[in-house]
């Protein structure tokens, strides 16, 4: 389960107050660690990392986007990776002239076999719930919902202007998640009334009769709004943790199971001042009436989350929490934006793994982001592959037990084309996220 943005100094804080039950738990009953992230700030470049257990250089996803040109005769969209290398004033706008386009990053960009590739090859089935950088969905053996999936969803939610109607087939969008039947299945409780809306948020904001009328009209992600910073990492998450509990009741219980929720990081860029004050100057009292509880419900939210997915578990399953990275403040705060909390330079993240096998109440130190692959492997009583960087987190277990090696036969070559039809209107919603977290301009 992977938590964007989790980071060690919120989780000391809010575990000392009791307000984390399920996580708390999984510290005394099993093992932590600190996530190690090469000093890689990059949320796709890391998670990426995580799933093929090799670092961004050799995977090859190392932003939020990279540049794609369509070819007026064939039509054909083709990657342009070397785009990226202009950054001069307005080099932007010129590659836009010139016809090309900022998409986000992709599997079809992904040079190295990711854990559900792996663990299909091996006949062994997975569900992947919005992990970075799976849209276009592959072929897998089991379940996979895109990280388009939900942006997709909010985008109908968005232009149909009514959380009533039917998507047609027609406007769907192939390719966000591998059976496509299994998007059927995620649309309809997708939808959600504004009282329900605004009953989910009350515990997360204390919001004026004005602030929620302003919540219930916003439409996008955007930068500055706190508004719509909660009201769309919710829904996004609200939409994985179902796309999972989806994938369970309808497929089984996988081998594995890989999901990340993605809102926590946006929340903690937003509202870190208000959990750790002390580091800014005096927050005004009215504000932190409105937002103190945004981030300690966020957490509690998310330890209910993993409580939950555990629960739906009939056999006895490994649970791993990471994150990506940890948050630090802003600093100086002179220059203070909307954002308070930051990881540029990549401070570490979570590492917890509780369940059979795991050594209780341990604290392991550091271990790599390319550590998960090969020790997940390992935990399934699978061969890790020879050319991996990673290794297996020995130091996790009661009995690591021995390590098994095979030449990997896997053919890491991507497409050069981004594959599936890239959706304008979903590519925009993706980039009006990454906007609000000063990702991209
Ligand atoms: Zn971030």
């Amino acid at each position: 389960m992977g938590m964007d943005g989790a980071s060690w100094d919120a989780l000391h804080l809010l575990m000392a107050s009791d307000r984390l039950p399920a996580l708390a738990g999984m510290v005394s009953e099993g093992c932590r660690a600190r996530l190690d992230n090469h000093g890689q700030g990059y949320s796709p470049a890391i998670w990426t990392s995580m799933a093929t257990g090799v670092p961004p250089e050799e995977h090859g996803i190392d932003f939020f986007t990279t540049w794609a040109w369509r070819n007026p005769f064939s039509g054909r969209l083709r990657y342009a990776h070397w785009a990226r290398a202009f950054r001069f004033r307005g080099s932007h706008q010129l590659l836009r002239a010139l016809g090309f386009r900022r998409v986000a990053v992709s599997s079809a960009q992904r040079r190295r076999p990711a854990l559900w590739n792996l663990l299909t090859a091996q006949g062994r089935s997975v569900g992947v719930a919005n992990w970075w950088a799976t849209y276009p969905a592959e072929a897998v053996r089991g379940a996979l919902v895109s990280d388009h999936a939900n942006s997709y969803v909010q985008r109908l939610r968005r232009d149909l202007r009514t959380v009533d109607l039917q998507p047609h087939q027609s406007d769907l969008l192939p390719s966000l998640t591998c059976p496509e039947s299994l998007f059927s299945h995620l649309w309809q409780p997708a939808r959600m009334g504004d009282r329900e809306l605004l009953e989910l948020v009350s515990r997360f904001a204390h919001l004026s009769e004005d602030q929620q009328d302003r919540l219930r009209r916003v439409e996008v992600f955007a930068r500055g709004d706190e508004l719509s910073v909660l009201k769309f990492s919710l829904l996004q998450d609200l939409f994985t943790i179902r796309a999972t509990r989806t994938i369970i009741t309808e497929y089984g219980q996988p081998d594995l199971i890989a999901l990340v929720l993605g809102g926590l990081d946006a929340m903690s860029h937003y509202f870190w001042r208000f959990l750790f004050p002390e580091h800014f100057s005096p927050i005004d009292p009215a504000e932190m009436a409105v937002w103190g509880d945004a981030l300690p419900e966020y957490y509690a939210f998310y330890d209910e989350a993993l409580a939950e997915l555990r629960a739906l578990f009939s056999d006895p399953t490994i649970v791993i929490v990471v994150s990506d990275h940890g948050i630090v403040p802003v600093l100086p705060e002179g220059s203070l934006g909307p954002n308070s909390g930051t990881h540029d330079d990549g401070p570490d993240g979570v590492w917890l793994a509780a369940g059979p096998g795991i050594a209780g109440g341990r604290d392991a130190g550091r271990i790599s982001m390319v550590d998960v692959a090969p020790t997940v492997l390992h935990m399934l009583g699978l061969p890790v592959p020879r050319d991996l960087s990673g290794r297996v987190a020995t130091e996790l277990f009661e009995k690591p037990g021995q390590v098994r090696y095979e030449d990997s036969d896997l053919d890491g070559t991507p497409p050069s084309d981004p594959g599936g039809p890239l959706d304008e209107g979903t590519e925009d919603e993706v980039a009006s996220r990454l906007r609000a977290l000063g990702y991209i301009d």
